[in-house]
């Protein structure tokens, strides 16, 4: 049996109770080793056979699981913050089930969320933005044509751009050609949530120098809106005026 885990955004105690369990109990662990902090796999058995998928293939990761299945054991594969973003699991999955091998999945904090928390920050404010978008700069790893960041920046929502910190100029650019302007509001949140930890609020004009003065090249979030700078209108939710399913408002 393979288990991906989430491993979290980086601090050893943001694993989920699920994952930690399967992590004591492995026989295996193959961990995505860029990103994940080496800290957690002090909870594996001392017997536990542990690689770290920096230096290995896809192919390399496929014959570690397949040998530890033919002898009946349980192996971890272990990725950074939700094994669903970024995280290459469907081919790994697509592998498996040619194989034949059952495999199962533990979700985990995204950094997305851990650099939310570094900010105290709320990505869905209302009356500022109800959305979230999840994305990257096309780099090496194309991105669909219809999903370029300028085409997404055009709605204004809440944006968290992963995998780009090496290029902001071009990030700048994109987000500029949609609806933002060089002082639309951004923040680059370094290593969220590891002691390293950095916060750095900025504007859309300042996001490649910021990253440059602090010499922060990847392992970074780009948060764009205005949800970082907006002060709050009040929430439905908790207004005494409103009824919802669980309390009855005075609906003046
Ligand atoms: N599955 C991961 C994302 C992996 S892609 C998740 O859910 O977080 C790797 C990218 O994620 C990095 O380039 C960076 O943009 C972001 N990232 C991962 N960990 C991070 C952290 N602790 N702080 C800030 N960004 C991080």
């Amino acid at each position: 049996m393979i288990h991906f885990v989430g491993a979290g955004p980086g601090a050893e105690d943001l694993i989920t109770l699920r994952g930690a369990k399967l992590l004591e109990e492995a026989d295996c662990i193959i961990y995505a080793g860029s990103l994940v902090d080496p800290n957690l796999l002090k909870r594996a058995k001392a017997a536990c056979d542990i690689y770290n998928s920096a230096t290995m293939t896809l192919e390399d990761v496929l014959a570690v699981m397949e040998e530890k299945e033919a002898e009946g054991l349980t192996t971890v594969r272990l990725h950074t913050g939700d094994p669903s973003l970024y995280g290459a699991i469907r081919e790994q999955m697509a592998a498996l089930d040619a194989r034949g091998i059952s495999y199962d999945v533990t979700p985990g904090v995204s950094s997305v969320f851990g650099a939310a928390a570094a900010l105290d920050a709320e990505f869905t404010l209302p009356g500022v933005s109800q959305t979230l978008i999840l994305t990257r700069m096309a780099g090496r790893t194309p991105v669909p044509e219809r999903e370029e960041l300028r085409k997404l920046a055009a709605h204004g929502a809440s944006m968290a751009i992963f995998l780009s910190a090496g290029l902001l100029e071009e990030v700048q650019r994109e987000l500029c050609a949609g609806a933002f302007t060089e002082d639309s509001p951004a923040a680059i949140v370094y290593k969220a949530t590891w002691p390293e930890e950095k916060t750095l609020r900025c504007t859309v004009g300042t996001l490649a120098e910021t990253a440059e003065r602090e010499g922060i090249r990847n392992t970074a979030l780009i948060l764009v809106g205005d949800f970082l700078t907006a002060l709050p209108e009040r929430s439905k939710l908790y207004d005494p005026h409103f009824t919802t399913a669980f309390r009855k408002g005075d609906d003046t």
